[in-house]
Protein backbone atom coordinates (compact mmCIF):
# COMPACT_ATOMS: atom_id res chain seq x y z
CA UNK A 1 0.00 0.00 0.00
CA UNK A 2 1.65 3.37 -0.95
CA UNK A 3 1.92 5.81 2.13
CA UNK A 4 0.99 9.53 1.85
CA UNK A 5 3.44 11.65 3.74
CA UNK A 6 2.78 15.07 4.04
CA UNK A 7 5.14 17.64 2.34
CA UNK A 8 5.65 19.79 5.50
CA UNK A 9 7.81 21.22 7.95
CA UNK A 10 5.37 22.47 10.25
CA UNK A 11 2.22 21.30 10.80
CA UNK A 12 -0.64 24.36 9.41
CA UNK A 13 -2.80 25.95 11.82
CA UNK A 14 -6.52 25.01 11.74
CA UNK A 15 -7.21 28.75 10.56
CA UNK A 16 -4.90 28.23 7.15
CA UNK A 17 -6.36 24.46 6.78
CA UNK A 18 -9.84 25.70 7.15
CA UNK A 19 -9.17 28.50 4.79
CA UNK A 20 -7.44 26.68 2.34
CA UNK A 21 -10.55 24.15 1.82
CA UNK A 22 -12.89 26.88 1.77
CA UNK A 23 -11.21 27.88 -0.70
CA UNK A 24 -10.66 24.39 -2.52
CA UNK A 25 -13.90 23.47 -1.85
CA UNK A 26 -15.10 26.88 -3.73
CA UNK A 27 -13.24 26.78 -6.48
CA UNK A 28 -14.17 22.86 -7.24
CA UNK A 29 -17.46 23.60 -6.89
CA UNK A 30 -20.17 23.59 -10.03
CA UNK A 31 -21.78 26.56 -8.32
CA UNK A 32 -21.44 29.88 -8.60
CA UNK A 33 -20.63 30.68 -5.11
CA UNK A 34 -20.88 34.30 -2.84
CA UNK A 35 -20.57 34.58 0.90
CA UNK A 36 -21.56 37.95 2.33
CA UNK A 37 -21.38 38.64 6.10
CA UNK A 38 -23.66 40.39 8.43
CA UNK A 39 -22.57 44.03 7.15
CA UNK A 40 -23.42 43.30 3.79
CA UNK A 41 -19.59 43.01 2.81
CA UNK A 42 -18.90 40.03 1.12
CA UNK A 43 -16.58 37.44 2.50
CA UNK A 44 -15.01 35.56 -0.28
CA UNK A 45 -16.47 34.36 -3.92
CA UNK A 46 -15.42 31.82 -6.64
CA UNK A 47 -13.97 32.38 -10.22
CA UNK A 48 -17.10 30.78 -11.23
CA UNK A 49 -19.34 33.30 -9.73
CA UNK A 50 -17.12 35.59 -11.89
CA UNK A 51 -17.69 34.05 -14.81
CA UNK A 52 -21.54 33.35 -14.24
CA UNK A 53 -22.39 36.90 -13.63
CA UNK A 54 -19.42 38.55 -16.54
CA UNK A 55 -17.86 40.88 -13.63
CA UNK A 56 -14.64 41.54 -15.10
CA UNK A 57 -11.65 40.86 -12.18
CA UNK A 58 -10.78 44.94 -12.98
CA UNK A 59 -14.47 45.93 -12.02
CA UNK A 60 -13.48 43.72 -8.47
CA UNK A 61 -10.73 45.41 -7.98
CA UNK A 62 -11.61 48.59 -8.98
CA UNK A 63 -14.20 48.77 -6.12
CA UNK A 64 -12.35 46.76 -3.63
CA UNK A 65 -12.29 48.84 -0.62
CA UNK A 66 -8.90 49.72 1.31
CA UNK A 67 -9.06 46.41 3.19
CA UNK A 68 -9.60 44.42 -0.26
CA UNK A 69 -13.66 43.91 0.89
CA UNK A 70 -16.07 45.04 -1.47
CA UNK A 71 -19.97 46.20 -0.79
CA UNK A 72 -22.35 43.34 -2.31
CA UNK A 73 -24.50 46.06 -4.36
CA UNK A 74 -21.63 47.12 -5.60
CA UNK A 75 -19.99 43.72 -6.83
CA UNK A 76 -23.58 42.64 -7.99
CA UNK A 77 -24.23 46.11 -9.73
CA UNK A 78 -23.27 44.97 -13.74
CA UNK A 79 -24.95 41.37 -13.31
CA UNK A 80 -27.84 43.67 -12.30
CA UNK A 81 -28.25 43.85 -16.22
CA UNK A 82 -28.19 40.68 -17.03
CA UNK A 83 -31.38 39.89 -15.29
CA UNK A 84 -34.76 39.40 -17.06
CA UNK A 85 -36.74 40.52 -13.56
CA UNK A 86 -34.45 42.96 -11.57
CA UNK A 87 -37.07 43.99 -9.36
CA UNK A 88 -38.56 41.04 -8.49
CA UNK A 89 -34.80 39.54 -7.67
CA UNK A 90 -33.85 42.75 -5.43
CA UNK A 91 -37.22 42.25 -3.39
CA UNK A 92 -36.92 38.74 -2.76
CA UNK A 93 -32.74 39.56 -1.85
CA UNK A 94 -34.13 41.92 -0.01
CA UNK A 95 -36.36 39.67 1.99
CA UNK A 96 -34.11 37.19 2.71
CA UNK A 97 -31.92 39.51 4.47
CA UNK A 98 -34.61 40.23 6.42
CA UNK A 99 -34.93 36.80 7.36
CA UNK A 100 -31.68 35.52 8.40
CA UNK A 101 -32.97 31.67 8.71
CA UNK A 102 -35.02 31.12 5.18
CA UNK A 103 -33.56 29.15 2.79
CA UNK A 104 -34.57 29.65 -0.70
CA UNK A 105 -34.26 27.75 -3.84
CA UNK A 106 -35.83 29.34 -6.96
CA UNK A 107 -35.20 30.13 -10.60
CA UNK A 108 -33.63 33.05 -12.55
CA UNK A 109 -33.94 33.77 -16.36
CA UNK A 110 -31.04 36.20 -17.78
CA UNK A 111 -31.72 38.39 -20.87
CA UNK A 112 -28.96 36.55 -22.74
CA UNK A 113 -31.08 32.91 -22.38
CA UNK A 114 -29.29 31.46 -19.48
CA UNK A 115 -31.54 29.83 -16.53
CA UNK A 116 -29.68 29.79 -13.19
CA UNK A 117 -31.16 27.99 -10.14
CA UNK A 118 -30.28 30.38 -7.08
CA UNK A 119 -29.84 28.58 -3.62
CA UNK A 120 -28.87 30.28 -0.46
CA UNK A 121 -28.84 29.81 2.95
CA UNK A 122 -28.53 32.18 6.09
CA UNK A 123 -25.30 31.48 7.81
CA UNK A 124 -25.97 30.92 11.99
CA UNK A 125 -23.41 30.33 14.80
CA UNK A 126 -23.87 27.40 17.26
CA UNK A 127 -24.98 30.26 19.50
CA UNK A 128 -27.45 31.40 17.07
CA UNK A 129 -25.77 34.29 15.76
CA UNK A 130 -26.44 35.42 12.19
CA UNK A 131 -23.15 35.97 10.47
CA UNK A 132 -24.46 36.28 6.90
CA UNK A 133 -25.64 34.30 3.68
CA UNK A 134 -24.24 31.79 1.08
CA UNK A 135 -25.36 32.25 -2.44
CA UNK A 136 -25.51 29.55 -4.86
CA UNK A 137 -25.91 30.24 -8.47
CA UNK A 138 -25.67 27.13 -11.40
CA UNK A 139 -26.24 27.04 -14.67
CA UNK A 140 -28.98 24.82 -15.58
CA UNK A 141 -29.42 25.99 -18.75
CA UNK A 142 -28.82 22.35 -20.47
CA UNK A 143 -31.24 21.02 -18.27
CA UNK A 144 -34.04 23.44 -18.80
CA UNK A 145 -33.39 23.10 -22.95
CA UNK A 146 -33.68 19.09 -22.75
CA UNK A 147 -36.76 19.39 -20.60
CA UNK A 148 -38.46 21.70 -22.91
CA UNK A 149 -37.28 19.28 -26.24
CA UNK A 150 -38.71 16.15 -23.59
CA UNK A 151 -41.87 17.83 -23.07
CA UNK A 152 -42.13 18.39 -26.76
CA UNK A 153 -41.17 14.82 -27.36
CA UNK A 154 -43.88 13.96 -25.43
CA UNK A 155 -46.58 16.08 -26.41
CA UNK A 156 -46.37 17.09 -29.91
CA UNK A 157 -46.98 14.60 -32.82
CA UNK A 158 -43.69 14.79 -35.17
CA UNK A 159 -45.34 14.79 -38.51
CA UNK A 160 -47.80 17.32 -38.26
CA UNK A 161 -46.33 19.49 -35.42
CA UNK A 162 -49.76 19.22 -33.49
CA UNK A 163 -50.86 17.84 -30.19
CA UNK A 164 -50.00 14.23 -29.79
CA UNK A 165 -53.21 11.98 -28.76
CA UNK A 166 -51.56 11.73 -24.96
CA UNK A 167 -51.62 15.70 -24.93
CA UNK A 168 -54.94 16.41 -26.45
CA UNK A 169 -56.69 14.45 -24.11
CA UNK A 170 -54.50 15.75 -21.46
CA UNK A 171 -55.66 19.48 -22.84
CA UNK A 172 -59.23 18.65 -23.67
CA UNK A 173 -60.24 17.52 -19.77
CA UNK A 174 -58.32 20.87 -18.60
CA UNK A 175 -60.73 22.81 -21.31
CA UNK A 176 -63.69 20.67 -20.30
CA UNK A 177 -63.42 21.90 -16.34
CA UNK A 178 -62.21 25.28 -16.96
CA UNK A 179 -65.72 25.39 -19.57
CA UNK A 180 -67.90 23.96 -16.64
CA UNK A 181 -66.50 26.51 -14.39
CA UNK A 182 -66.64 29.55 -16.54
CA UNK A 183 -69.61 28.16 -18.25
CA UNK A 184 -69.29 28.54 -21.78
CA UNK A 185 -69.87 26.61 -24.26
CA UNK A 186 -67.35 24.24 -25.51
CA UNK A 187 -68.02 22.17 -29.02
CA UNK A 188 -65.76 18.89 -30.52
CA UNK A 189 -65.24 17.81 -33.78
CA UNK A 190 -63.68 14.53 -34.24
CA UNK A 191 -62.34 13.98 -38.48
CA UNK A 192 -61.51 11.19 -40.47
CA UNK A 193 -59.72 11.42 -43.70
CA UNK A 194 -61.77 9.30 -46.19
CA UNK A 195 -60.03 5.98 -47.86
CA UNK A 196 -56.77 7.10 -46.77
CA UNK A 197 -55.39 3.28 -47.06
CA UNK A 198 -55.97 4.15 -51.10
CA UNK A 199 -53.25 7.10 -51.02
CA UNK A 200 -50.84 5.14 -49.24
CA UNK A 201 -51.65 1.86 -51.80
CA UNK A 202 -51.53 4.33 -55.33
CA UNK A 203 -48.54 7.12 -54.00
CA UNK A 204 -47.06 5.73 -51.40
CA UNK A 205 -46.33 6.30 -47.27
CA UNK A 206 -44.22 9.04 -47.39
CA UNK A 207 -47.16 10.67 -50.02
CA UNK A 208 -49.75 9.71 -47.51
CA UNK A 209 -47.44 11.48 -44.74
CA UNK A 210 -47.47 14.68 -46.94
CA UNK A 211 -51.16 14.71 -46.97
CA UNK A 212 -51.72 14.47 -43.21
CA UNK A 213 -49.22 17.37 -42.93
CA UNK A 214 -50.74 19.74 -45.51
CA UNK A 215 -54.12 19.02 -44.39
CA UNK A 216 -53.22 20.24 -40.31
CA UNK A 217 -51.44 23.20 -42.41
CA UNK A 218 -54.57 23.61 -44.34
CA UNK A 219 -56.96 23.21 -40.92
CA UNK A 220 -54.50 25.91 -39.36
CA UNK A 221 -55.50 29.00 -41.32
CA UNK A 222 -58.85 28.37 -40.95
CA UNK A 223 -59.08 27.15 -36.49
CA UNK A 224 -58.33 30.49 -34.33
CA UNK A 225 -55.81 30.06 -32.24
CA UNK A 226 -57.25 28.55 -28.88
CA UNK A 227 -58.50 25.61 -30.77
CA UNK A 228 -57.02 22.55 -29.54
CA UNK A 229 -55.82 20.09 -32.56
CA UNK A 230 -55.25 16.72 -32.10
CA UNK A 231 -53.86 14.14 -33.90
CA UNK A 232 -55.59 11.32 -32.40
CA UNK A 233 -55.08 8.40 -34.33
CA UNK A 234 -52.77 7.53 -37.62
CA UNK A 235 -55.40 9.52 -40.26
CA UNK A 236 -58.09 11.06 -37.05
CA UNK A 237 -57.95 14.21 -35.69
CA UNK A 238 -59.71 15.93 -32.68
CA UNK A 239 -60.81 19.36 -32.59
CA UNK A 240 -62.13 21.49 -29.05
CA UNK A 241 -63.28 24.72 -30.02
CA UNK A 242 -64.00 26.71 -26.73
CA UNK A 243 -66.32 29.37 -26.82
CA UNK A 244 -68.12 27.96 -30.17
CA UNK A 245 -71.74 27.78 -29.88
CA UNK A 246 -73.18 24.84 -32.40
CA UNK A 247 -73.93 26.97 -35.62
CA UNK A 248 -70.41 28.55 -35.73
CA UNK A 249 -69.05 25.31 -34.87
CA UNK A 250 -71.17 23.61 -37.91
CA UNK A 251 -69.71 26.61 -40.38
CA UNK A 252 -66.23 25.87 -39.52
CA UNK A 253 -66.64 21.96 -39.51
CA UNK A 254 -67.99 23.01 -43.28
CA UNK A 255 -64.77 25.56 -44.09
CA UNK A 256 -62.87 22.47 -43.12
CA UNK A 257 -64.48 19.86 -45.56
CA UNK A 258 -64.42 22.80 -48.11
CA UNK A 259 -60.47 22.87 -47.60
CA UNK A 260 -60.01 19.47 -48.89
CA UNK A 261 -62.64 19.60 -51.55
CA UNK A 262 -61.54 22.88 -52.98
CA UNK A 263 -57.81 22.66 -53.77
CA UNK A 264 -56.20 18.99 -54.51
CA UNK A 265 -52.76 17.49 -52.91
CA UNK A 266 -49.79 17.26 -55.43
CA UNK A 267 -48.52 13.90 -55.02
CA UNK A 268 -46.21 12.18 -57.57
CA UNK A 269 -47.31 14.70 -60.28
CA UNK A 270 -50.88 14.11 -60.16
CA UNK A 271 -53.47 16.30 -58.16
CA UNK A 272 -55.26 13.78 -55.88
CA UNK A 273 -58.06 14.84 -53.35
CA UNK A 274 -58.87 13.60 -50.43
CA UNK A 275 -61.93 14.28 -48.56
CA UNK A 276 -62.87 14.43 -44.40
CA UNK A 277 -65.63 13.02 -42.70
CA UNK A 278 -66.67 14.69 -39.07
CA UNK A 279 -68.64 14.08 -35.96
CA UNK A 280 -69.65 17.17 -34.25
CA UNK A 281 -70.89 17.53 -30.53
CA UNK A 282 -71.41 20.15 -28.05
CA UNK A 283 -70.49 18.85 -24.23
CA UNK A 284 -73.92 18.84 -22.80
CA UNK A 285 -74.23 19.93 -18.58
CA UNK A 286 -74.80 16.04 -18.05
CA UNK A 287 -71.58 14.49 -19.77
CA UNK A 288 -69.63 13.82 -16.56
CA UNK A 289 -65.78 13.37 -18.52
CA UNK A 290 -64.53 15.31 -22.00
CA UNK A 291 -64.33 11.62 -22.73
CA UNK A 292 -68.31 11.05 -22.70
CA UNK A 293 -68.18 14.16 -25.19
CA UNK A 294 -65.26 12.67 -27.60
CA UNK A 295 -67.08 9.48 -27.59
CA UNK A 296 -70.42 10.80 -28.92
CA UNK A 297 -68.45 13.20 -31.49
CA UNK A 298 -67.00 9.24 -32.84
CA UNK A 299 -70.60 7.89 -32.83
CA UNK A 300 -71.58 11.03 -35.37
CA UNK A 301 -68.45 10.15 -37.22
CA UNK A 302 -68.93 6.51 -38.29
CA UNK A 303 -73.05 8.31 -38.75
CA UNK A 304 -71.17 10.27 -41.40
CA UNK A 305 -68.95 7.12 -42.85
CA UNK A 306 -72.36 5.23 -42.97
CA UNK A 307 -73.84 8.22 -44.56
CA UNK A 308 -70.93 8.16 -47.83
CA UNK A 309 -68.62 10.28 -46.35
CA UNK A 310 -67.52 13.70 -47.42
CA UNK A 311 -70.14 15.26 -44.82
CA UNK A 312 -70.69 16.09 -41.03
CA UNK A 313 -73.15 14.69 -38.87
CA UNK A 314 -74.04 16.41 -35.64
CA UNK A 315 -75.06 14.47 -32.22
CA UNK A 316 -76.16 16.69 -29.62
CA UNK A 317 -77.17 13.80 -26.72
P1 LIG B 1 -62.23 5.32 -44.27
O1 LIG B 1 -62.80 6.27 -45.24
O2 LIG B 1 -63.22 4.25 -43.89
O3 LIG B 1 -61.67 5.98 -43.09
O4 LIG B 1 -61.07 4.55 -45.03
P2 LIG B 1 -59.54 4.65 -44.74
O5 LIG B 1 -58.82 3.98 -45.85
O6 LIG B 1 -59.14 6.03 -44.46
O7 LIG B 1 -59.44 3.89 -43.38
P3 LIG B 1 -58.61 2.66 -42.92
O8 LIG B 1 -58.80 2.62 -41.44
O9 LIG B 1 -58.97 1.45 -43.69
O10 LIG B 1 -57.13 3.04 -43.25
C1 LIG B 1 -56.47 4.06 -42.60
C2 LIG B 1 -55.13 4.14 -43.26
O11 LIG B 1 -54.35 5.21 -42.72
C3 LIG B 1 -54.34 2.88 -43.09
C4 LIG B 1 -53.01 3.33 -42.57
O12 LIG B 1 -51.94 2.74 -43.23
C5 LIG B 1 -53.01 4.81 -42.86
N1 LIG B 1 -52.18 5.52 -41.91
C6 LIG B 1 -52.30 5.57 -40.58
N2 LIG B 1 -51.33 6.34 -40.06
C7 LIG B 1 -50.59 6.78 -41.09
C8 LIG B 1 -49.42 7.60 -41.19
O13 LIG B 1 -48.87 8.11 -40.21
N3 LIG B 1 -48.92 7.84 -42.41
C9 LIG B 1 -49.49 7.32 -43.53
N4 LIG B 1 -48.95 7.59 -44.70
N5 LIG B 1 -50.56 6.51 -43.45
C10 LIG B 1 -51.12 6.25 -42.27
MG1 LIG C 1 -59.97 7.07 -42.84
MG1 LIG D 1 -59.36 6.05 -39.40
Amino acid sequence: MPTHTAPFDTVPSSAVFDRTLLKAIQEASPDAILVVDGMGQIVSFNQRFLETWQIAPDYVSAHQQADGTIAEDKLMAPALRLLKAPEAFLSRVEQLYARPTEADLCEIELTDGRVLERHSVGLQSDAGQYLGRVWFFRDITPHKLLESSLRHIACVDTLTGEMNRRHFLECAAAEFTRAREQQYPLAILMIDLDHFKKINDNYGHAAGDKVLEATCKRWRTILRSQDLLGRVGGEEFAVLLPHSELAATQAVAQRLCQSMNSTPFTLDGHEVYCSISGGMTMVQAQDGSVKEALLRADDALYRAKRAGRNCIEVLLT
